[in-house]
Parts: C-alpha cells; structure tokens; sequence
C-alpha cells in the first residue's frame, strides 16, 4: 500500500515513520519498517495504526542509516503482525517492503519449501526475500534482477541486504515507484508526499525499471540492467 526508504544521516527511523505518516490517507492495517542498524538489519512492524508502531519503536528505537518502511492493505494473508511488511527470509539478511500482487507466488511458495525455506507469514511477499536470498552470491542488485524473473505480477519493492548496507534497491513494476534525491541522503517513496517534507528533487520510475541508492548517487537501470538517464523534476506543488 505504501512504500517509504531513506539512505543517509538523518534519523532513519524518524525519517520513514513520518513519510509513512504522510501516505496514511491510503488506508492500511499494519505498519513497519527495517533499518540496518549496528546489530545488523532490525525490524520492527505493529498491526493497525502508525502510533501502534511508533509505541513499539519508543521501546526499541531502531539507529542506522539505511531503512525501508511500509503500510500494507492487505491482499494475501489476513492483518497481523507476522504479515506485515518488512518481510525477510530465514537468514534475517535480507528486508523486503511490497506493494501488488505476486500472481505466481503459491508455485514459488512450493519450490520454495521443496528447496528447504520455511515461511513465518501467508503473505505473497515474503516468497520475495526467500528468492533473494536464494539467488544472492554477493551483489544484491543482480540477487534483486535474478528473482525478480521468476516472478509475475504487480510490484513495487524496497529491498536492503545486510551485507551491502550502503544500498537500497527499489523495483517498479506495474505499482508506482519514486525516487527522491537529496544531499548526501537518497530517498525512495510509492508516492511524492512520502517524501516531500526532505526534498523536492525527484526521477519518476517506469515499469521495468529499477535504482540502486547510495548516500551520494542514484543509478537508474531497467530490470534486465541496462542504465539509464532520466530527467529529474523539481516538484513545485505542497502535498
Ligand atoms: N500483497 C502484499 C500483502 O498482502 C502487499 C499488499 C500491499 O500492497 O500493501 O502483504
């Protein structure tokens, strides 16, 4: 439902949990997010509204800089905690933020458990973070191209993998996607309000087509990995 990552030094945690705040108007039954923190990538998610989050979060602030959130309207699985977004597969490496559908994702699911993954949640996203992790041998960009092929469907997706924390890899593909480009800070959002309060600087994604965000640059490259240049605009418009 809505997607929302920050790379840089600001307060990451903060920095999403506002942004998800912004995207409210969505409607969504639980919310969470994923920061790569010194213990390694964190995550933390709370069924029903963005306070029910924030109450979990004064407890057990999460500090890094680098993380994804998400709000989820629920398609595969019933509201609860275990399925909400960030999902990861069993080696906890990888964070995975969703919006759409993944058609196919009962077949992935099977192949899946056949080649020894375990599932904690009914939703069709976490099969996402097990593919990843399946295909990854060291380059979380091409882990993201690898498993994204397997599978059809509506998606838009964060990703973080706790080996290359000074990456953050957003998907498009048929589910809005924006990048939003700071100083030092690179942002990604489902939607421009996500971000608006930190920039105004941002590149609009196309189907098919993906960016791999550091501190100081945004690569943008078609899913097949072919860059690409895009115009960046300049938002005049107050959300
Ligand atoms: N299909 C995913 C789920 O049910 C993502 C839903 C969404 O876009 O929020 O968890």
């Amino acid at each position: 439902c809505g997607i929302v990552g920050y790379i840089g030094n600001k307060n990451t945690q903060s920095v999403l949990v506002e942004g998800l705040k912004k995207l409210e108007y969505r409607g969504y039954d639980s919310a969470g997010i994923a920061v790569y923190t010194h213990k390694g990538l964190e995550v933390v998610k709370a069924q029903g509204r963005i306070v029910n989050l924030e109450a979990k979060l004064e407890h057990d602030p999460l500090v890094g800089s680098s993380g994804i959130g998400h709000t989820r309207w629920a398609t595969h699985g019933k509201p609860s905690d275990a399925n909400s977004h960030p999902h990861t597969d069993e080696s906890q490496k990888f964070s995975v933020v969703h919006n759409g559908i993944v058609e196919n994702y009962l077949d992935l699911k099977d192949e899946l458990i056949s080649q020894g993954h375990t599932f904690t949640s009914e939703t069709d996203t976490e099969i996402i973070a097990h593919l990843i992790s399946r295909e990854y041998e060291g380059d979380i960009v091409i882990a993201v191209q690898k498993a994204i092929t397997h599978m059809r469907g509506a998606f838009a997706l964060g990703v973080l993998a706790e080996n290359e924390p000074e990456k953050l890899v957003a998907v498009r593909q048929a589910s809005p996607l924006i990048i939003g480009i700071g100083e030092g800070e690179n942002f990604i959002g489902s939607d421009i309000p996500a971000i608006l309060q930190y920039t105004r600087n941002v590149y609009i994604l196309n189907d098919g087509e993906m960016a791999v965000l550091t501190q100081d640059s945004v690569e943008l490259m078609t899913i097949e990995g072919n860059f690409i240049s895009r115009e960046m605009i300049h938002v005049d418009w107050d959300a």
